[in-house]
């Protein structure tokens, strides 16, 4: 059997594990270092030469960080190489910077998560480089916004907050046909439910704080590089000084060998309260991607394995303090940050406050729940409560 043709819970399970790192034991160790010792000068020497999986230095990694970097390359059928940050943001820094220069212009999604926003409006534009945001739902419209000086394409799908689901063949087209890289945010779907380089992405960006850990401890973020994008991915990442800690991979590397399996029951309880919520008359409409209340549900549908357990719902009118009381109340979704670990959590969203070129409208205020790996049951208890909260204030 071809390594490509195996299910996802044995390529999660199998990838970039090698016996030369491991000394037998299952999960590759925590290889701690900055310095390393040399017998000789000519041995010193030939290290430096070669930085792929050779201990040179602490900051070029040890077989810990190779063995998660190797493991995300795996589940990307096509990729050619991976590079670890300290976060998701550092991850979406790095990958920017490696491509664009001074006096270009970047395409970015309006459905951008936040501080990717941030980043072209104050970072990228300090160095010259403009940015101009693009409607999620464009799809080959795209070629009408490319010009003399466009470099790049930042997409995101399903977009943060609002979820709207990009046509990304359509987009990646244009690229190709145009001569532009295309950067992915998919953190949502993982390879595993979008595998990008395969799909003609160049640069696929996880933050791997969310599904890869997936035990809400741990920050920590990936790019992955399709054909001709590593060598200068990696170079820059070294010239930023870019080094993902061997602690923080190794329970990257544990975290991911139950991905596939936790992704699969994220999806079946999220698709569960989605579907309920989508019966309720407190909710006027679910953002959830496999369901056709969501814009661009067809790309979805289309182009997706499967959906992880990230979505949203607009309530039904009513004012900002009737959904605080509605959150202030939940008992088992935590109010918080972040999203895919094992526990639900729930946080209102505004998202009108930061799009510029498209301003969707809604019924009601937004939240966004992050379904865990609680009984669904007791879940729809919690929220079923919350939804009486929201209607009685
Ligand atoms: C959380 C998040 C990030 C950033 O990851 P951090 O590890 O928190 O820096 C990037 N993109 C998306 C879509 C996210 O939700």
């Amino acid at each position: 059997m071809s390594k490509a043709g195996r299910g996802d819970k044995t390529r999660v399970v199998t990838a970039g594990r090698r016996d030369e790192w491991t000394g037998g034991i299952v999960n590759t160790p925590v290889w701690r270092a900055s310095t390393i010792l040399y017998d000789s000068v000519a041995e010193m020497r030939a290290a430096g030469a070669n930085t792929h999986h050779r201990l040179f230095y602490g900051r070029r990694g040890t077989p810990t960080q190779w063995s998660l970097a190797d493991a995300l390359t795996e589940l990307e059928p096509g990729a050619e190489g991976t590079f670890l940050y300290c976060s998701g943001v550092a991850a979406i820094a790095a990958a920017l910077l490696s491509v664009l220069s001074p006096g270009d212009e970047v395409l970015i999604v309006d459905a951008a998560y936040d501080p990717t926003r941030s980043m072209a409006t104050g970072l990228l534009k300090r160095l010259g480089i403009s940015t101009r945001f693009y409607d999620p739902l464009i799809g080959a419209g795209i070629a009408d916004l490319i010009g003399e000086s466009t470099r790049a394409i930042l997409l995101e799908s399903p977009g943060s907050l609002t979820f709207e689901v990009m046509d990304l063949p359509a987009i990646v087209g244009v690229a190709k046909a145009r001569g532009l890289v295309t950067l992915l945010d998919n953190s949502w779907a993982t390879p595993l439910l979008f595998p990008a380089i395969e799909k003609g992405i160049d640069l696929s960006i996880l933050a791997c704080t969310k599904y890869v850990v997936g035990h809400s401890d741990v920050m920590l973020g990936s790019v992955t590089a399709g054909p001709g994008h590593f060598a200068k991915l990696r170079d820059t990442s070294f010239q930023l000084g870019q080094v993902a800690s061997a602690d923080d991979c190794w329970l990257g590397s544990r975290g991911l060998r139950t991905m596939a399996i936790r992704l699969a029951q994220h999806q079946a309880s999220a698709l569960k309260i989605a579907q309920w919520l989508s019966t309720r008359p407190e909710v006027a409409q679910v953002l959830h991607p496999a369901l056709p209340s969501c814009p661009g549900h067809a790309h979805f549908v289309r182009d997706f394995k499967g959906a992880s357990g990230l979505f949203g719902i607009v309530l039904n009118g009513g004012s900002d303090a009737a959904r605080a009381a509605m959150l202030d109340g939940l008992e088992l979704f935590g109010l918080g940050y972040s999203w895919g670990g094992f526990e639900s959590l729930a946080i209102p969203v505004d998202p009108h406050r930061y799009r510029t070129a498209t301003k969707p409208a809604f019924a009601g205020p937004l939240v966004r729940l992050s379904i865990g790996l609680e009984d669904p049951d007791d879940l729809i208890a919690d929220l079923d409560a919350g939804l009486r909260r929201f209607a009685a204030g």
